[in-house]
């Protein structure tokens, strides 16, 4: 037996560590450009009205927290699937790959949730061990596939020295994967760096990785963030629905979370979607999927999927939330875009701002300007200089633009 007293204290999480520190700082001024949630134009936390009329439905007509299926109930997956890959019939790929059930969807513990569990199963039931991932990406990516038995490996992505995509190297990297290698590949707002690909990269990218027969696996945390519409965000869906349906790609998977298009953070509601080669291989995968979850949680919490599927079922409550997504987004399209109106360009090319999407502004910042920002003006990032731009607002971003430009200087 273990000695109890020989485990050593683990160090805190990088996000949530700055949370506590700025909760401390006493300056009335202070910032928190740390955690990746909406916070309005006064620095709030919101909900949206959407989602609070859903559960004004809900509390009338809910009449039993009865357990829901392993992966969910059936109504909430067609729902999801049918958002993701039919899009109100827009991709007719992917309402195929629907009819011939070749989609198997379950009903995940947000997206953090969704990842553990396509990682356990991939590590049950596909020969690679090896995921290639974004240099950088989410930080929580190497730990989930890591505990999960995977081993992750960096591709190269973002150019450091001139604050782009580093597309010539990106390209070599995932050419140079062992066939049938994972790739993690984010849909869209590309987290930390808020750079994407664009429609004409992407199809280069995608036939390397056909080429090389490497299993895509999507994660779509920012859906609606970086055009203001879910619909339009994902684009590289419709691409990879295409080349399975031209049976250039055999199947793929997606993780998905309503957390940030909804709002739902602390409701831990999402989904996970196995693109099959058949409807035989996807009765088999779906049962899978619950022996493998079953002994996990046993099945999901009810309350955020039932909000989603009241907002689905009633029109005008779907085309108010579409409502509500555009103005979160569009506020922080509008920050963004006077914070880089505020910079000082004299001495720094703040233009990568302008292409960035989604929560995120990846500043280039080093680390001591970094810390130079928290310990002289109380403002909160953590140390790649990744600024969350929903902690940005009318009232403070000229005090923001001041400090980055002295801190610059
Ligand atoms: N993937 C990425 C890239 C993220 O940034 C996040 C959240 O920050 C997630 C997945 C998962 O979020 P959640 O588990 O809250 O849905």
């Amino acid at each position: 037996l273990k000695n109890w007293n020989q485990i050593p204290t683990a160090p805190p999480d990088k996000i949530l560590g700055i949370s506590e520190a700025y909760v401390k700082d006493s300056n009335s001024q202070k910032i928190n450009l740390g955690v990746g949630a909406y916070r309005d134009n006064n620095g709030k936390p919101i909900i949206f009205p959407s989602v609070k009329k859903a559960e004004g439905i809900l509390l009338e007509k809910e009449s039993e927290k009865e357990y829901t299926g392993i992966i969910g109930n059936k109504n909430y997956q067609s729902i999801v699937r049918d958002f993701i890959f039919n899009n109100s019939n827009k991709d007719a790929n992917g309402a195929k790959l629907i009819k011939e059930d070749r989609i198997v969807t379950a009903q995940t513990i947000s997206g953090t949730g969704s990842l553990r569990v396509i990682a356990e199963f991939l590590n049950r039931f596909y020969d690679s061990k090896t995921i290639k991932v974004p240099k950088p990406t989410w930080a929580n990516h190497v730990a989930v596939f890591t505990d999960a038995g995977l081993q992750p490996e960096f591709y190269n992505y973002y150019d450091v020295e001139n604050n782009s995509l580093d597309y010539e190297n990106l390209k070599k990297s995932i050419e140079s994967t062992p066939n049938g290698s994972i790739v993690l590949l984010h849909a869209c707002c590309h987290n930390p760096t808020g750079m994407d690909l664009s429609n004409e990269e992407w199809d280069e990218v995608l036939q390397i990785i056909t080429k090389k027969n490497l299993f895509p696996l999507v994660d779509m945390a920012y859906q609606g963030f970086a055009l203001g519409n879910p619909y339009k965000d994902i684009e590289l869906i419709r691409k990879l629905n295409q080349l399975v349906v031209n049976d250039e790609l055999k199947s793929y998977a997606l993780c998905q979370s309503f957390a940030k298009n909804m709002g739902l953070y602390g409701e831990r509601i999402g989904s996970i979607s196995i693109v099959t080669e058949s409807s035989e291989q996807s009765v088999a995968i779906e049962s899978q999927l619950k022996k493998l979850i079953r002994p996990i949680y046993s099945n999901p919490p009810i309350h955020g999927s039932k909000i989603v599927e009241t907002i689905f079922s009633n029109e005008n409550l779907y085309n108010s939330w579409l409502n509500d997504l555009d103005q979160v987004v569009g506020r922080l399209n509008k920050v963004r875009d006077q914070l880089y109106q505020k910079l000082d360009k004299s001495n720094y090319n703040w233009d990568h701002l302008t292409k960035q999407r989604g929560m995120f502004i990846y500043t280039g910042l080093s680390k001591d300007q970094v810390i130079k920002l928290r310990n002289d003006y109380s403002i909160y990032a953590t140390e790649d200089g990744r600024f969350s731009i929903s902690g940005v607002n009318e009232n403070n971003v000229d005090y923001l633009a001041n400090a980055i430009n002295e801190v610059i200087k």
